[in-house]
């Protein structure tokens, strides 16, 4: 066979693609007929795919390339790390020194008596272990039965066969046989869509609540830990109404369980703090951290630990790793990223000038017809499409389908916006520029007036 590579014309490379590539979250038979996009290389917050076409990335890959693209420094350690000490494993008594420098650096950055870090090759096989590491934390305490983990419908966690059943996607949940055992969905504090005439703060404790409520039902002894994300990201960006987290972090501290904050996005810079609990006011047991940790330069994950959870784990050989924990090019790189963030102060650019910036434009879309709810945080931004603004009201035709017909006519325009059933979502670079902000909206605003145009046209402005 020939060497396949960027030269080849796109027509024959979607062929190839389609002929033996099994894409994920995908109906692989129709993205055949239709052929995938081929991105070629990328820089700065810009793709470039097959055709040359430009295409801002405002969702940072899947929420990860928090540097940006094209930062040559990375791949310089990648290469150096590989002559070096391309792999070792941290499982018999022996560790690397990229594994201890950012095992270290981690602790530093991370809030309170969060000091320890079980590494992972993603956010998926991180949430795995929390599963485990919280199950057996109780173990040890002499509390056996604490084994069931809350959770929210809705959330994004993973798509293992843990991670997945930690998640609240129903569409998740009907294939391949999950939930496993003893994890337990409460709703989620999304208002526009199910706040009903309660105010946003009622509802947010309201939603709250219902992790005391299920404390009770299923019983203290029962309950082993909450886990959420500070912000949910592939829900929707649904950022909760103020009054939640507080009322969480009550309630976990009355009740002695523990708080599992799933971090993978809201880390490392993208809600305008370090982490997103930080941003939210609370105090976890055990972080997840994947995506911007190494900016997705290389595939890591993990879980940073209170001293008191690390403490009673310490006490036991606890039966869990990955091959690739703390793999040493990967933990190099993600070094090399923290750095970045750190000496070019990303976190305050953020904080100072791109956050603000932005969610002026973002927040100025709901003067668009289309437009209901703008919420953002950081770097993290939703619009909630609605054939009725006052009535907050969902599209007739089945969930998803004016999402995807803005989402098409977003890439037709060379923004990648995600849409979740009928919400726009953003998760730009957090290095963008202003002016490529300024891009973004505008490239934003033309797609949601085509999207009009072709909701007008195809008679689909009818509320459910
Ligand atoms: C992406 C994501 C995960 C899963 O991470 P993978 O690296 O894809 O396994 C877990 N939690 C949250 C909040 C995520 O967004």
């Amino acid at each position: 066979m020939n060497a396949i590579t960027n030269h080849m014309p796109t027509a024959e490379l979607q062929a190839l693609d389609a002929a033996h590539h099994m894409h994920p979250f995908t109906a692989n038979g129709e993205l055949a007929q239709k052929g995938a996009r081929i991105i070629t290389r990328a820089n700065g917050v810009t793709l470039t795919d097959s055709e040359g076409n430009q295409i801002l990335d405002a969702m940072a890959g899947l929420w990860c390339v928090n540097i940006g693209y094209g930062r040559d420094e990375l791949a310089d350690v990648a290469a150096r790390q590989m002559r070096e000490l391309p792999y070792y494993n941290t499982f018999f008594q022996t560790t690397h020194v990229p594994a201890i420098a950012l095992a270290n650096k981690i602790a530093e950055l991370a809030p309170g008596d969060l000091n320890h870090v079980f590494f992972a090759g993603s956010g998926s096989e991180a949430n795995d272990t929390n599963i485990r590491m919280v199950r057996h934390y109780w173990a040890l305490k002499g509390k056996p039965t604490k084994s069931i983990i809350i959770s929210r419908k809705n959330a994004y966690h993973g798509s293992s066969v843990g991670s997945g059943s930690l998640g609240g996607m129903s569409a998740m949940h009907e294939q391949g046989g999950l939930p496993i055992p003893d994890i337990h969905h409460i709703n989620q504090p999304h208002w526009w869509a199910e706040g009903g005439d309660m105010s946003p703060e009622d509802f947010g404790l309201q939603r709250a609540q219902e992790l005391e409520q299920a404390i009770l039902e299923l019983g203290e002894d029962r309950v082993a830990a909450f886990i959420a994300e500070p912000v949910q990201g592939a829900g929707g960006v649904i950022v909760p109404p103020a009054t939640y987290w507080p009322e969480i972090q009550r309630i976990c501290d009355k009740y002695e369980i523990l708080l599992i904050a799933d971090e993978v996005i809201c880390g490392f810079g993208r809600t305008g703090n370090w982490f997103g609990s930080q941003t939210m006011g609370i105090r976890p047991d055990i972080m997840t951290i994947a995506k911007g940790l190494s900016s997705g330069y290389a595939p890591i994950g993990g879980s940073i630990v209170s001293d008191e959870v690390a403490a009673v784990i310490a006490g036991d050989e606890f039966n869990h790793g990955y091959t690739y924990s703390g793999h040493p090019v990967s933990s190099a790189v993600a070094l090399e990223n923290l750095r970045i963030l750190e000496e070019e102060n990303i976190v305050g650019h953020v904080q100072d000038v791109a956050a603000p910036y932005l969610k002026e434009k973002w927040e100025a879309l709901t003067d668009h017809p289309l437009v209901g709810e703008a919420k953002i945080v950081g770097m993290m931004g939703s619009i909630a499409l609605t054939p009725n603004k006052e009535a907050r009201a969902a599209f007739a035709a089945p969930a998803g389908t004016v999402g995807y017909i803005c989402r098409e006519r977003c890439f037709a325009n060379n923004l990648v916006m995600r849409h979740v059933g009928d919400r726009m979502i953003i998760s730009p670079p957090l290095v963008i520029k202003p002016e490529e902000i300024d891009t973004l909206i505008e490239r934003a605003r033309l797609s949601l007036d085509e999207c009009y145009a072709a909701l007008k046209e195809q008679d689909l402005l009818h509320s459910a």
